[in-house]
């Protein structure tokens, strides 16, 4: 497709973002041209516009930011032979080589080659994206568009929380951002017994309680291991969903964490953090880092999930907002007073 379109761009290192205007992308032979419906605003964008530490290693300028989205395919590459005109797509974010060892035996998600779209390849906060056709999930168009865009972080909290036993099973979701609280939302949907949110921003634990949590603990009002202790009946949480990277809430989750218990870990810590670890073998802990989504068994989670009618999203999805409205939606971001912001590139204000 000839002609420009408009982006959010970080053209230079720096803090911040612009809007500005690019080429449509060319697609090439395995490729599809994707026009944007509706696109989040994730952490990783927003460490992106603030230009922290972790971004200034990975990311090249000029690029689009943005990865999570759903929009309609309006052009084909000539190999493209799965997606068709018109369907309406979002994008698993990882592209991986889909020839080592990792991804032929069902571990894609920790491929050693994987690219990500919006941080090594340009991104979806834009009027259009190309994408290999491989990452493309085909949708059900009857779906809102905003539900949609957020199946790719609803895949880590999905992931997370799922990575072992569940049903019938306490756990603690410590961080509650957005996948904090679609962890809160999934766990209620698949039975988890009692769900246990920890975060220290009162509006998202509002949001944590409106999903469903059973227990809602604020660690700047309450001494987070004895309250657990209490909820459990002394015995600690069999699963502990780890959203927050935060050294201290994490110490405090291998102490109220159950003997034998599960400890995933989304969550990514700035700096090291300081672990007893002979306690942890005594305990017989199962630790879990969780990367992406598995390809492609999370995403069939997810549409499982979402046809279930158990998940919540319309509390998950706080703000609409048009694409020029970008900055307005780091601002929230930052502030931590909401939960998933969505974007809209043709949103007419
Ligand atoms: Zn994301
Ligand atoms: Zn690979």
């Amino acid at each position: 497709m000839e002609g420009n379109m408009k982006v959010v761009i970080k053209e230079e290192p720096g803090v911040g973002a612009v809007i500005g205007t690019k080429e449509i992308p060319k697609v090439g032979p395995n490729d599809i041209l994707v026009k944007v419906m509706a696109t989040s605003i994730c952490g990783t964008d927003y460490h992106i516009y603030s230009w922290d530490a972790w971004s200034q290693k990975r990311i090249k300028t000029p690029r689009i930011m943005g990865h999570e989205f759903a929009g309609e395919v309006v052009e084909i590459g000539k190999n493209v032979t799965r997606v068709k005109l018109g369907d309406i797509v979002s994008a698993e974010t990882h592209v991986v080589c889909g020839k080592c060892e990792l991804c032929v035996t069902g571990k894609a998600h920790i491929c050693k080659d994987t690219k990500i779209l919006g941080v090594d390849t340009d991104g979806s906060f834009a009027e259009y994206i190309a994408i290999p056709e491989e990452n493309a999930w085909i949708n059900d168009p009857s779906i809102p568009p905003e539900y949609l865009c957020v199946q790719e972080p609803l895949g880590n909290a999905v992931h997370t929380v799922m990575s072992g036993e569940i049903i019938g099973k306490s756990i603690a979701v410590v961080g509650c951002g957005p996948i904090g609280i679609m962890a809160v939302a999934v766990a209620k949907a698949v039975s988890a017994s009692k769900v246990i949110a920890i975060e220290v921003n009162e509006y998202r634990l509002e949001l944590a309680k409106k999903l469903g949590a059973d227990v809602v603990i604020n660690p700047m009002k309450e001494d987070v291991v004895k309250r657990v202790l209490e909820e459990t009946d002394g015995m600690g949480v069999d699963v502990v969903a780890e959203m927050s990277g935060n050294a201290a809430a994490i110490q405090q989750a291998f102490e109220y964490i159950k003997l034998g218990g599960r400890m995933s870990m989304l969550g990514i810590p700035t700096k090291n953090v300081e672990i007893d670890i002979a306690s942890l073998v005594f305990k017989g802990i199962q630790i879990h880092g969780i990367t992406g989504r598995k390809m492609y068994d999370t995403w069939y989670q997810v549409k499982g999930l979402l046809a279930s009618g158990n998940l919540n999203i319309d509390t998950i999805i706080t703000h609409k907002l048009s694409l020029d409205e970008y900055e307005k939606g780091m601002e929230l971001m930052k502030s931590g007073d909401c939960g998933k912001v969505v974007l809209f590139p043709n949103m007419n204000k």
